[in-house]
């Protein structure tokens, strides 16, 4: 275990000196350290320790990703939002620092880190850009995992070096018709000898417009209802394959999304992933952690928001007094700040609970839903603190505002979250 440990730590170490961080990586404090104390104990003295407490491996990989997102992102966050479009360094960088492959295990090029620092990382990046940040979830959350768990050695050989060093995968489920109604999809393969012909189309498919490889849960035995869905990997370049129109979104800009069309696409049986009827089972299962990566996302986008209104009314002066300074102003901010507080600690929870193994699913579905609404609030209060010039784009509250919505919408709406919280909560009574 600790041979493991100190490979990933070295292997991340290189990857930070070689990038952005050097030495004193570990010391750096964020910039709301007064949520974030950087703790450090090895994995196995974790047991009772506070929720925010990191191991050296956590600890370096946010600060790594910290000091990424303020360097190589933040500059790029306006003009990406303007003009709809991810510029291709920050695909590049995110690719060369081992943060699309971070929990990959190191033989396939993935940096082997634990599902924690996945979520360190999406946090981090959603509090400069959340439409990085959800790149990076999906990759990590979704697309790796899903071939790590299922492939074959030969579909891990083949895809995961790849996802880890240059391609982005795409999560394909939704269509124009199941959305909540996920398992109503319509898309089907049908056998052939040793083949399957897709046909169909899917919606809101996030990373379609770069992504080389295709996750797509189609039918091939609508006569079975939803336990006919199974999980098919499709190349970009597939013949018939084609990816549509980008959406024309209110936020989350430079994430593209688009719908995709399935004309008799060829594909060898060898392209199922996993089991042939599984694939509801899976989209489930993966959608479960997905959604501690939307929780951190909409975190890390709240506390982005929160940091850069708070210095505002800080510098703000009415009636003589900084704005800070009114009573009315300060129990609002407390009030987001704890709220805040309870996110971080409902998703960090969560993600701790799946990676001790143990049952996580509710947890998952109240992060997901809390951080959502909190991320919502928060922005919208930040517009309101910072009077006028927050409802400009000279400022970047306006953005995380409209970024924040998505976050109550995709992978599982919050009624859906609130559907499956009651149905657990009946069951343990
Ligand atoms: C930016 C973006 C990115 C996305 N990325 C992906 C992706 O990468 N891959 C993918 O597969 N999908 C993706 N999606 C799709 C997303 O998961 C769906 O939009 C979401 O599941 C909701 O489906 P819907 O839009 O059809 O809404 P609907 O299901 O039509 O819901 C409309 C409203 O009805 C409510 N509702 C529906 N059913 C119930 C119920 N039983 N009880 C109470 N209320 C209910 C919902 O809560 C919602 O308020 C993305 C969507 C967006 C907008």
């Amino acid at each position: 275990m600790a041979g493991i440990l100190c490979r990933r730590v070295q292997l991340l170490g290189r990857r930070i000196a070689h990038s952005v961080c050097g030495s004193q990586a570990v010391s750096h404090r964020w910039q709301s350290s007064a949520v974030d104390p950087l703790v450090q104990v090895p994995r196995e003295g974790a047991i009772n320790a506070p929720l925010q407490t990191y191991t050296e491996e956590e600890t370096m990989i946010k600060e790594m990703v910290k000091k990424f997102a303020h360097e190589r992102i933040a500059p790029l966050v306006k003009t990406m939002d303007a003009n709809s479009k991810m510029d291709n360094s920050v695909i590049e960088g995110l690719f060369e620092l081992g943060l699309m492959g971070v929990e990959v295990d190191p033989s396939y090029g993935g940096t082997g880190a634990s599902f924690f620092s996945s979520i360190l990382v999406v946090e981090e990046l959603a509090k400069v850009d959340p439409s990085v940040s959800v790149m990076c979830d999906i990759q990590n959350t979704l697309i790796n995992m899903l071939f790590q768990r299922l492939g074959t050695e030969e579909q891990k050989e083949t895809y995961l070096p790849r996802l880890c060093r240059d391609t982005l995968g795409s999560f394909c489920l939704s269509e124009a018709e199941s959305g909540s109604d996920a398992f109503s999809l319509r898309t089907n393969a049908q056998k052939h000898k040793d083949y399957y012909i897709i046909n169909g189309s899917k919606m809101w498919i996030s990373n379609s417009e770069q992504a080389g490889v295709f996750l797509v849960m189609a039918n091939a035995n609508p006569s079975a209802g939803y336990k006919g869905i199974t999980c098919f990997i499709v190349p970009k370049d597939t013949e018939g394959f084609h990816i549509g129109k980008k959406e024309d979104k209110l936020g989350l800009r430079a994430s593209s999304t688009c719908s995709l069309t399935f004309d008799n696409v060829k594909v060898p049986e060898s392209s199922i992933l996993g089991q042939l009827g599984h694939g509801y089972k899976y989209a489930i299962g993966m959608l479960n952690e997905g959604r501690i990566g939307i929780a951190a996302q909409m975190l890390g986008l709240a506390q982005g928001c929160f940091d850069h209104t708070i210095p505002y009314t800080k510098q703000r002066v009415q009636f003589g007094k900084r704005i800070i300074d009114f009573q009315g102003m300060q129990h609002q901010i407390s009030q987001v700040a704890t709220q805040l507080e309870a996110t971080r600690l409902l998703t960090y929870n969560a993600a701790r609970l799946k990676e001790a193994g143990r049952d996580f699913k509710k947890e998952a579905c109240m992060a997901k839903y809390f951080a959502s609404e909190v991320a919502c609030l928060t922005t919208s209060k930040c517009i309101e603190w910072m009077g006028g010039v927050g409802y400009t784009k000279d400022y970047p509250i306006e953005k995380y505002f409209r970024d924040s919505k998505i976050g109550t919408i995709y992978e599982g709406t919050s009624n859906i979250q609130l559907t499956t919280i009651a149905k657990m909560i009946e069951q343990e009574y």
